[in-house]
């Protein structure tokens, strides 16, 4: 049973390993342009979060006029705080009960 796991953890050390040393150091190019691609990447998957916060996961009005009455209903029914920004990813009005947000 110990035996085995100690090969599984003599495994991952290896694997630790040639993370450290296995790539080639000797081409710095490849390394920043493996960089350069590894945070385009979470640009996106941050864009996405982003996107996802602020406009898929809300309920989008057409107007900011339907978005203040939404606020003032919210506030009928013991919601206050909240506030409309429009939306520059589509274009549409969302609520959010946030600090100051940037209306472009
Ligand atoms: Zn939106």
């Amino acid at each position: 049973m110990s035996s085995k796991k100690r090969s599984a953890r003599t495994r991952q050390r290896e694997v630790f390993l040639a993370g450290l040393y296995g790539a080639d150091m000797g081409d710095m190019d490849d390394v920043f342009t493996h960089e350069e691609r590894r945070r385009d990447r979470m640009d996106e998957r941050r864009e996405a979060a982003l996107r996802h916060k602020a406009c898929a996961s809300k309920r989008r009005y057409g107007s900011r006029m339907q978005a203040e009455s939404a606020i003032t209903a919210c506030a009928e029914h013991g919601t206050t705080g909240l506030r409309c920004y429009r939306c520059t990813y589509c274009h549409g009005w969302h609520l959010t009960s946030h600090g100051p947000v940037n209306i472009p």
